[in-house]
């Protein structure tokens, strides 16, 4: 699977998680009230889980990332091709 697959396969996870475990926040707001955004943590560890694999073959960038500086942003949607080395994310790997 390709990184570039791979990085919106774990947007997927993230929104997949996040409805299978709302349930779970709501069950939280009742048992102790304030800790309903501990619900998100499931959600994060999913789309980490899945998201591992979103990075570039050559040079190991993630396919979020935006620049070639230490410093670049880290964009919320995957990008075709390596902020570093220009590699293309969407083939094999
Ligand atoms: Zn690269």
């Amino acid at each position: 699977m390709s990184p570039y697959r791979r990085a919106w396969l774990a947007w997927l996870a993230f929104f997949v998680a996040l409805f299978t475990v709302a349930p779970l926040g709501l069950w939280l707001g009742r048992a102790a009230p304030g800790l309903e955004p501990l619900a998100i943590l499931p959600c994060l560890l999913a789309a980490w889980l899945v998201g591992r694999g979103a990075r570039c073959p050559v040079c190991g960038t993630s396919a979020f990332r935006a620049g070639r500086s230490v410093f670049s942003r880290t964009t919320a949607w995957p990008h075709r091709r390596c902020a570093r080395c220009d590699h293309d994310l969407t083939g094999p790997g």
